[in-house]
């Protein structure tokens, strides 16, 4: 017995020091093979705690390096080299968009982190007609499609509600807000897109051509290639918005309204229900169609210690269609206070 134990712990230790001695003797090499690939950016291999942290600030894993491209050809230059090491190297990669998922998504341990937004330079290119749309870059922040798109009239289809998130971050998802209802997720409003692929090749792919890696990529958490530039589906952008949010203390009523709104043909163009948890000062900050010092009415809607439910809405309109708009308020408030 006491033989077995003898040998099982050297057995570890030996099994121990294989392992360090095979990091120790690997890092140098990948990192000074890294440092010669003739590339237009530059690694960072210090300062990486940026590249370990994102949105759920649970899990933090450092990188090895990160490349900050400078081009699409950078990513395809690093990739393919890792490709070229092989499995033995234990290399991972991830693409950073705006870090703003959980779990670390975004993070390679030990790998290689790619900063998308370094792309952020290359060119918006608005095609303007009947089907207009644009080519952006992977590491493009939505926010910026917005800003930019509006000076040619022009907002893409589908949104996520909050906008500083990247175009390859979302598409790695899914990009799901009040829109998807209409128009599907941002993953059914893009075109086509160019991918560096593991091998670290540059490829074009759409619905029709590289079709495969079209689908698989899209929600596809970044583990089918690296989304460099997309085609994203655009729309004239509405002259005017009515926003509007209803409060229910009755979930069947709730999610009944919720999904006769998203079925009828002509109602919103914007449709996302929420739960309400313990949110204090709710009535003050929003804006009724009652008096929120009405003891009767404001205590329905005290959110401390209750769930509440919440239809977020917005109708687009052209200026003349103003007075149209404001009377189809009437009837909505009618539907809300015999609910409610
Ligand atoms: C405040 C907040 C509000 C949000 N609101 C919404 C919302 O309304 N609707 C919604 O759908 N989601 C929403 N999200 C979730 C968000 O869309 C996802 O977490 C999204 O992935 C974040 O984008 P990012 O640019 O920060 O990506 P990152 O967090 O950097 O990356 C996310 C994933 O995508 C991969 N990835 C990043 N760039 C690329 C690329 N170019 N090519 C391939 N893979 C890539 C990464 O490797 C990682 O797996 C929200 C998140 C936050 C923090």
């Amino acid at each position: 017995m006491k033989r077995n134990m003898l040998f099982l712990r050297s057995f570890m230790i030996l099994v121990l020091s294989c392992i360090a001695i095979k990091i120790n003797l690997c890092f140098p090499n990948i990192l000074s093979s890294l440092k010669t690939l003739p590339i237009d950016g530059h690694f960072n291999f210090e300062q990486l705690h940026h590249a370990a942290k994102d949105f759920g600030n649970r899990y933090s894993f450092l990188p090895l390096a990160v490349l900050h491209p400078n081009s699409v050809s950078d990513i395809a230059t690093t990739v393919k080299h890792i490709w070229q090491m092989g499995p033995g190297s234990d290399l991972t990669v991830a693409a950073r968009g705006h870090g703003h998922s959980l779990q670390g998504q975004a993070q390679a341990h030990g790998g290689i982190v790619i900063n998308m937004k370094s792309l952020q330079g290359l060119k918006m290119q608005f095609h303007i007609g009947n089907l207009p749309y644009v080519d952006v870059s992977g590491g493009e922040l939505w926010i910026n499609i917005l800003r930019e798109g509006l000076k040619h009239g022009l907002a893409p289809k589908s949104w996520t509600d909050y906008l500083h998130l990247t175009v390859g971050g979302t598409l790695s998802n899914a990009g799901i807000s009040g829109q998807a209802f209409r128009h599907g997720p941002q993953i059914s409003n893009v075109h086509r897109l160019e991918v560096v692929t593991g091998k670290g090749e540059v490829v074009t792919c759409s619905g029709k051509q590289n079709s495969d890696l079209f689908h698989g990529v899209l929600g596809g958490l970044g583990q089918f290639g690296i989304i460099t530039r997309a085609r994203i589906s655009l729309e004239p952008a509405p002259e005017m918005v009515k926003w509007i949010r209803v409060l229910y203390t009755d979930f069947a009523t709730f999610t009944r309204d919720q999904e006769e709104l998203i079925s009828g043909e002509s109602t919103f163009d914007y449709v996302e229900g929420f739960v309400i948890i313990n949110r204090t000062g709710l009535l003050n900050n929003w804006r009724s169609s009652f008096n929120p010092q009405d003891p009767v009415q404001a205590s329905k809607f005290k959110s401390d210690g209750r769930t509440l439910f919440c239809l977020e809405l917005a109708k687009y309109f052209n200026r003349d269609e103003t007075a149209v708009v404001n009377r189809v308020r009437r009837p909505f408030n009618h539907q809300w206070k015999q609910r409610n």
